[in-house]
Order: C-alpha cells, then sequence, then structure tokens
C-alpha cells in the first residue's frame, strides 16, 4: 500500500492483514521496535526518522528481505506498509519477488491538507501503537484504553517532521504510482473517507486481484 504518510496505511494494512490470514510488515513499525529496544540499528534509524527523513536504503532493503524470506511470508503472502518508498526500494522488491513482482498496489489517496491536519492532530500509544487523536483522546487522561500504557506525539510529527517527510513523498515515492500504473498493478482509492467504506473498496480490489 502506498500513500502520504497520515493516508490511513496503518489502520487499513492491518484491518486488510488481519481479514487475509497474512502477514503485515510497516518498515515504520519495524523502524521504531529498533529505535525502542535501544538497539545500534534502532540509534542509527532514530536519526533519520526524528528529522523526517528516510533511512537509507540499503538498511531498509536488509530488514525487508530478511523478513520476507521467512516462511509465513513466502508460503502465504503479506501486505507491504510503508515499503518501497524510493526507486532503488521499488527495484529491488521486483527482484526479490521476480518474475512476477507484486501482485497488486493499493494508492490510498488522501489530499494533503487532510494528512497536514491528521498527522499534527495524530497520538499514539507508547505500547501498543493504537493511534489515538486530539480531537478523539483516550478515555482517561493520555493513558492508553487497550493496554494502559502513555499516549504520546510522534518525535516526527512535529510541524519541521511533518513537512520533510510530505515533501520527500512528493520528490521521491510518488514517482513510483504512476511507475505501478503503467504496469498494470495500481488501484487507487480515495482514502479521505469513512473508514469502513476504506476497507470495503480495498477488500473488493484485491478480490479481484487474486
Ligand atoms: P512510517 O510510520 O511508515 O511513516 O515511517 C516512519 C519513518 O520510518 C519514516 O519517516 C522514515 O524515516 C522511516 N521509514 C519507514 N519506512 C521506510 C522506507 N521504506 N524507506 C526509508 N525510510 C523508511
Amino acid at each position: 500500500m502506498i500513500g502520504k504518510q497520515g493516508a490511513g496505511k496503518g489502520t487499513q494494512c492491518s484491518k486488510l492483514a488481519a481479514a487475509l490470514g497474512i502477514a503485515h510488515i510497516s518498515t515504520g513499525d519495524m523502524l521504531r521496535s529498533a529505535v525502542k529496544a535501544g538497539t545500534e540499528f534502532g540509534i542509527m534509524a532514530n536519526e533519520y526518522m526524528e528529522r523526517g527523513d528516510l533511512v537509507p536504503d540499503e538498511v531498509i532493503l536488509g530488514i525487508v528481505e530478511e523478513r520476507l524470506v521467512q516462511a509465513d511470508c513466502r508460503d502465504v503472502g503479506f501486505v507491504l506498509d510503508g515499503f518501497p518508498r524510493t526507486w532503488a526500494q521499488a527495484i529491488a522488491l521486483d527482484d526479490l519477488l521476480a518474475p512476477d513482482g507484486v501482485k497488486l498496489v493499493i494508492n490510498l489517496d488522501v489530499p494533503t491538507e487532510v494528512v497536514l491536519d491528521r498527522l499534527s492532530s495524530r497520538r499514539v500509544c507508547t505500547g501498543c501503537g493504537r493511534t489515538y487523536s486530539i480531537y478523539k483522546p483516550p478515555s482517561s487522561d493520555w493513558t492508553c484504553d487497550d493496554c494502559g500504557h502513555e499516549v504520546i506525539q510522534r518525535a516526527d510529527d512535529t510541524p519541521e517532521a511533518i513537512s520533510r517527510r510530505l515533501a520527500l513523498y512528493d520528490e521521491v515515492t510518488s514517482p513510483l504510482i504512476s511507475w505501478y500504473e503503467a504496469k498494470g498493478k495500481l488501484v487507487t482509492i480515495p482514502g479521505d473517507r469513512d473508514f469502513n467504506d476504506v476497507a470495503a473498496e480495498i477488500a473488493v480490489a484485491v478480490d479481484s486481484a487474486k
């Protein structure tokens, strides 16, 4: 699934993967786990993430390749969330999945002004990752309704990092949309609607691609 930061890729991918019984592979979540665990790799990645920059291709390719060769992905399939984001990543993914490449690319399309508001109002649980917003906070004092951990603003949801991330999306990631379209693999779904309506449209696109 491809789309601007804040388009709702994380929640839609997680619903889709659960419905299909396949792995949800989010490079952002993998990186955030490494940051939380304080590994050397996490400390290095965090420098890029906090600025809103992309983590270097070779680093991301290493973790994605390692994950995709595992039995669940190889035998059953997977939903990729937040990958590929650059030409080098898209080409490496094609090679990895040769000869067919990816089966379907969903472009979750949301206008920039909407994602700007979503990102700046977004708050996330430090325990389970559940997403809230300043308009829909947890029921008690920024403590997660599901797991009780603190709910905070992501370090890369600051105004400077948000504008850097959206600029990078336009420059580096959005050209992949026409590339996948030319390959006949792309379905664009407007994401600025009710969550369940978007999820239903995604499910239809996936069914027709099967
Ligand atoms: P996300 O949660 O998908 O917005 O990812 C958060 C941050 O992780 C991004 O702003 C990047 O710094 C980094 N990141 C996630 N996926 C990638 C990727 N495919 N390539 C490079 N950096 C990535």
